[in-house]
């Protein structure tokens, strides 16, 4: 796809782009996104894997940055069929892709072995046996990870994921008693462990303080499972602003404290057993990526001014409904003067907000571009791409000052027969 669509002579600053390409407009740099690959594996312990979660950013050229070009390559975690695929085209052989997410259907795992995926994270013991009968089926058995929610927390951080009632993973306390079950399902070799509590964690102190608790829980689990462990994946954290100016955490004691922790609860971890995995979607996309939208219209309600762009939740922070996630800052030149503004996207719905009260370029009008930094993660596949029927935007990959690739994800409505799809 890449190819046909190069250009050389045009530059890649963002606002010339939504100049040529329109808006809204989604650039993403894949020189940021290899180096954030890179500073990553740099904070970790030698011999880390890094799996990057698709969920973040899907998008083909993104996702190839991470796994081509020099230094370690990172892996591919997804959890659907969509996400499989964008895998398998950005050259992801099936052996680097771990595949979890609460509820594989058979139709999806069976897509799944038959692309060469050998490794699941399993979230309950039914979906182990799931993943076994397919596997059975296939005539092949497969790794599994069994994902934990575990009973224990020790850092507070912006999205939970464990030690409450959740879909996700396999109770703690429950894995002794359910351990001989775990490992004897057909079709399923227990590999190892998957543990995600936290995402976007708050500081450095608080990822070290999530990371080596899962390390000590997860030493816990191998005992009560009685079984060594091939593959322990510690989950991430790693946190990078969202749509707002700032870059990308650093984590100076993150190596030395892992290594620590990891020598006392899994002493064989330096001969590569377990192996040792984190995973990231944020923290690898984040910074990669500028949201260029132009202003439709511009009015005032009650003494409030209210900047109304093209892009919405539409198009950008769809997942602000969990209200954790904005309000955005919009790029503005060292010397401007500002003014506080409600910046709100087209669509018909109060909740179209992307902020409010926020600082933006005094006097905008129609026509005026703005750019919105650190939207390369959970951007148009997090958003309500279909809502209210507006096309989805622009994504223009560069890299070394050239175009890669300018696209953009079409919805079209298709007969289908009985019996649907993955
Ligand atoms: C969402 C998710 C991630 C990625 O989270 P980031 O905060 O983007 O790094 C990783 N692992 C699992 C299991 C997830 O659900």
């Amino acid at each position: 796809m890449s190819p046909q669509t190069t250009q050389t002579t045009q530059s890649t600053e963002p606002i010339e782009l939504a100049r040529h390409y329109g808006t809204p407009l989604y650039v993403y740099d894949l020189d940021r996104v290899r180096a954030a690959r890179a500073d990553l594996f740099g904070w970790l312990p030698e011999g880390f894997e890094v799996f990057y979660a698709f969920k973040a950013n899907p998008h083909t050229d993104l996702v190839r940055a991470l796994r081509t070009g020099e230094g370690p390559a990172c892996k591919a975690e997804i959890s659907s069929t969509g996400e499989l695929a964008a895998a398998l085209e950005a050259g992801y052989p099936g052996s680097d892709i771990l595949y979890t997410g609460p509820g594989k259907t058979s139709g999806e795992l069976a897509e799944a072995i038959g692309q060469g995926v050998r490794t699941f994270s399993a979230e309950s013991l039914s979906d182990l046996r799931h993943i076994g009968e397919t596997a059975v089926a296939h005539g092949t058995e497969v790794d599994c990870l069994l994902r934990i929610n575990s009973a224990t927390a020790s850092a507070t951080t912006s999205i939970r994921m464990t030690g409450t009632p959740t879909q996700f993973g396999i109770d703690s306390e429950t894995i002794a008693e359910l351990a001989p079950q775990l490992l004897s399902v057909p079709g399923t070799r227990v590999a190892g462990l998957h543990l995600f509590s936290q995402s976007n964690a708050r500081d450095e102190e608080a990822l070290i303080g999530e990371l080596t608790h899962t390390i000590e829980a997860a030493a816990e689990i191998q005992r009560e499972l009685g079984v060594p462990l091939r593959l322990l994946d510690i989950g991430g954290g790693f946190s990078v602003p969202y749509a707002q100016q700032g870059g990308r955490d650093s984590y100076p004691k993150l190596r030395v404290e892992l290594e620590a922790s990891l020598d006392t609860h899994f002493p064989t971890w330096r001969e590569g057993t377990p192996r040792l995995a984190v995973e990231s979607g944020r923290y690898l996309s984040g910074d990669s990526g500028t949201l260029v939208t132009q202003v439709s219209n511009v009015k005032v309600s009650r003494g409030k001014k209210f900047v109304i762009v093209d892009a919405g939740i539409n198009t950008f922070g769809g997942m602000s409904g969990l209200g954790r996630l904005l309000p955005v800052s919009v790029h503005v030149e060292a010397d401007a003067e500002t003014e506080k503004a409600n910046l709100v996207g087209p669509l018909c719905t109060p909740g179209d907000v992307l902020g409010r009260q926020i600082e933006v370029p005094a006097g905008l009008a129609s026509g005026d571009l703005l750019a919105i930094p650190n939207t390369g993660a959970y951007g148009p596949t997090s958003s309500l791409l279909m809502f209210l029927g507006r096309p989805a935007p622009v994504e223009v990959a560069v890299a070394g000052g050239e175009v890669v690739s300018a696209t953009r994800i079409e919805h079209v409505r298709t007969p289908t027969s009985a019996g649907g799809r993955p």
